[in-house]
């Protein structure tokens, strides 16, 4: 039986020290604040806003929600994103992706300050995440993969670790944190020959190549620890699942994060971390 590596119990503890770092930001009378640019009504975005707004509430952050038309023309996002740049009381400010296919959406991206950019879609940000230097924050998801395999002690340095998939949201950022916890990081996608292989050898996996229950017994063995980032919904199951076939693997491996109820869990808890650590970085 795998240990199973809950997203919750990390979530609660790093809650908890971010509401004392809210506090000691009040006291010096800074309300941390985020703004949630949403172009149009995608179903994925409402149900990230609504948790991120829960998030805040809870955590005594505050919220601002700016909703623009799936109409809106590229002028009127830039000067929306403007708006917030300049706002001092807005620390940061989390863009739902994609945007409208009318819309340039590496421009609207580049336009946000860096120090704003929360959920790291900047260049600045992943020139931060890549070398340690300048304004900017890992996407979510990556720094949540992160500080679960902290919060349960998983030892990193010297490990060998793989990393399927290569996005610039999930894939790359997470081996480039992972090298930085001085993992061995090797970081497979879709033209991998023996990916197997490659997972077989690792101390830990990092599955993120958005492809439902793909990652199965053959790829893994005893005494692994698997982090399962993917999130579907299965029609068969009626249920989320992730990239791994849980039900397959856990008795093998040594422990696993659950689909839902793992990454997912703390992605929100990693979004106001970033926004406190804006906050602090802005006086
Ligand atoms: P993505 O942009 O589609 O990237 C998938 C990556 O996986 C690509 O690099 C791709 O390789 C690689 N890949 C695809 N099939 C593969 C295969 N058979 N073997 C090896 N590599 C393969 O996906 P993403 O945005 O990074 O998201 C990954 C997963 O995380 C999705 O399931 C998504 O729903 C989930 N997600 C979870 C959260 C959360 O909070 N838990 C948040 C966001 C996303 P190429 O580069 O060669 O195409």
């Amino acid at each position: 039986m795998a240990e199973i590596l809950k997203g919750g119990a990390a979530a609660k503890a790093l809650n908890a020290e971010t509401a004392e770092r809210v506090s000691a930001l009040r006291s010096r009378g800074v309300t941390p604040k985020l703004a949630i640019l949403r172009v149009g009504e995608r179903p994925d975005d409402l149900a990230y806003e609504a948790a991120a707004m829960k998030r805040c509430a809870a955590l005594e952050i505050a919220a601002e929600q700016i909703t623009l038309p799936n109409t809106v023309s590229q002028p009127e996002l830039l000067a929306a994103i403007d708006a917030l740049n300049a706002d001092d009381s807005v620390h940061g400010v989390l863009m739902f992706r994609p945007l409208p296919k009318h819309l340039n959406e590496p421009e609207a991206c580049e336009r946000l300050h860096p120090a704003k950019d929360v959920d790291g879609i900047t260049s600045g940000s992943m020139a931060k995440v890549y070398s340690g230097v300048g304004a900017g924050f890992a996407p979510c998801t990556a720094q949540a993969v992160l500080e679960l395999l902290r919060h349960f002690d998983v030892d990193l340095s010297g490990k060998r670790v793989a990393v399927i998939g290569r996005s610039l949201v999930i894939g790359r950022p997470a081996a480039m944190l992972l090298m930085q916890a001085n993992a061995t990081v090797t970081l497979c996608h879709s033209r991998t020959e023996h990916l197997a292989e490659i997972t077989r050898a690792a101390d830990i996996v990092v599955a993120a190549l958005g492809k439902a229950e793909t990652i199965g017994p053959e790829h893994l063995c005893p005494g692994q620890v698997v982090v399962d980032v993917g999130i579907h919904y299965s029609d068969a199951k009626q249920r989320l699942v992730g990239d791994v076939d849980f039900d397959a693997v856990e008795p093998i491996v040594s422990a696993i994060t659950p689909v839902p109820g793992g990454v997912g869990s703390l992605t929100t808890a990693i979004l106001a971390r970033h926004i406190i650590e804006a906050a602090e970085k802005s006086f």
